[in-house]
């Protein structure tokens, strides 16, 4: 992992905006994500999270589950699904790609993400073929190989 700075910071910085501006679409009841994949600077996907087809949900499903649910408790489909998905329909595979993915508040500003720890899109990620993964952390915005975000997504300790 390494932190951008310069150039590369401000080219990040712009699709992070674009970014902001796709999470706002969210209906999710718990938080507004989303992600967005860019190759050779050209934006090939975006996605948001939100309830399967966009359905919009009285409660969130999260709050009515056992503590001993197995699964991914998330009522959303996740905005790195939504975003890989999204440029799956329009490109062969996603290689020499990158993800930026950022999370708001309800108030529509950006929550610091922390370290990587969604074992679902680091691995689809992966699979996908996207090659680096970009998060906005309080230290700076921290631009991850796949593979690495991948190890640290299941090294993760809350
Ligand atoms: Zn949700
Ligand atoms: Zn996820």
């Amino acid at each position: 992992m390494r932190y951008l700075i310069e150039e590369e910071k401000k080219e990040a910085l712009y699709y992070i905006n674009k970014a902001k501006n796709i999470a706002k679409k969210s209906n999710c009841l718990k938080s507004k994500s989303s992600a967005v994949i860019v190759r050779n600077k050209n934006i090939i996907g975006i996605g948001y999270n939100s309830p399967p087809n966009d359905k919009a949900l009285l409660e969130c499903i999260k709050d009515k589950l056992p503590t001993n649910f197995k699964s991914d408790k998330t009522c959303c489909v996740h905005a790195e699904q939504r975003a890989i998905l999204d440029a799956l329909r329009g490109e062969k595979d996603l290689k020499n790609s990158r993800l930026y993915y950022i999370r708001l508040d309800l108030n529509n500003n950006i929550i610091k993400s922390g370290n990587p720890y969604c074992t679902i899109c680091s691995k689809l990620s992966l699979d996908s073929g996207i090659s680096e993964f970009v998060l906005y952390k309080k230290e700076g915005i921290a631009l991850y190989d796949t593979y690495e975000y991948n190890d640290l997504s299941f090294k993760y300790i809350p």
